[in-house]
């Protein structure tokens, strides 16, 4: 189909467009051809009061990056590719391991013999999911070097790491470029996840001022982890992301919800935005600027 000059035909690819047709500019024209894949497979979403065909329409303009591809970020990524956000970037630099199955829902057994990067395997599984997404691998350790660079234009952050130093080391990025953030973690069968919006929410050092040792913080490494709890944390990582793309603030919890699978049960904490918060309070990004910084 060939729509030449009249606003009509403008209208007319737009529509198909917003519907799942691809868009290709010639010149003063647009082209639009049939995917094989349209619209149609998000049918059950659109129906949803909650999403419906405006907020289908803003997650496909949408980008975000999920930081760490293990547990959590693996979850996330496939939740946010289905879901059609528009661009979706991986950052992992980790190769997958037989022990990561139990938990990692993107891998199986062949990408353990094949020793692809995370992100690099993840990108080529969530392709064939959704091939409208365009989903970027990038195989590295966040730093403070490059991390303002990863992180640059896009409209949200989502934690699928294992580690504080790497959290500590996102929130100062976001808050320095005003990027939200959803911080998630998971212990054992318990886990957590807060929304953190610059200027409008307290941040990770609100609720957490100082990096601890890490001799002195248990880790899945010590005491192992449920992946059904990973599950959950990641979706609700997940869909507190798309309340934000699609502009539904009204709808985040504000809260730290705190959740235990086993027991089946959960709290919400209201956190108070420290006034003396370095990062949110003062604009002093220690771990940004390699202060404090042991490892990422
Ligand atoms: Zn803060």
């Amino acid at each position: 189909m060939f729509c030449y000059l009249p606003i009509s035909s403008e209208d007319a690819t737009n529509k198909l467009d917003f519907i799942g047709f691809l868009r290709e500019n010639i010149g003063e024209a647009s082209r639009v051809k049939n995917s094989s894949l349209t619209f149609e497979r998000y049918k059950k979403q659109l129906l949803l009061e909650e999403i419906g065909e405006e907020g289908q329409k803003m997650l496909k303009n949408s980008s975000v990056v999920i930081v760490g591809c293990g547990g959590l970020g693996s979850i996330i990524s496939n939740c946010l590719v289905r879901a059609g956000i528009g661009k979706v970037a991986i950052v992992d630099n980790d190769c997958i391991e037989l022990e990561n199955l139990h938990r990692q829902m993107l891998f199986d057994e062949g990408d353990v013999k094949g020793g692809l990067p995370k992100s690099v395997a993840a990108a080529e599984k969530l392709r064939k999911i959704n091939s409208q997404v365009q989903i970027e691998p990038i195989v590295a350790k966040v730093t403070p070097e490059n991390i303002e660079g990863i992180l640059k234009g896009v409209d949200l952050v989502l934690d699928g790491t294992d580690n504080f130093d790497v959290r500590f080391l996102i929130n100062d990025a976001c808050i320095k470029a005003g990027i939200p953030w959803i911080y998630g973690g998971v212990l054992a069968t318990h886990g957590v996840s807060l929304t953190i919006i610059p200027g409008e929410t307290p941040c990770l050092r609100c609720l957490i001022p100082e990096l601890q040792p890490a001799v002195d913080i248990p880790t899945c490494d010590s005491v192992g982890v449920l992946g059904m709890v990973i599950t959950a944390i990641a979706s609700i990582e997940a869909t507190e992301g798309i309340k934000l793309l699609i502009g539904k603030k009204d709808k985040l919890l504000r809260k730290l919800i705190s959740f235990d699978i086993w027991s089946g049960t959960y709290q919400l904490f209201e956190i108070e935005k420290a006034m003396d918060c370095p990062a949110c309070g003062k604009g002093r990004f220690d771990y940004l600027n390699k202060k404090n910084l042991k490892s990422s």
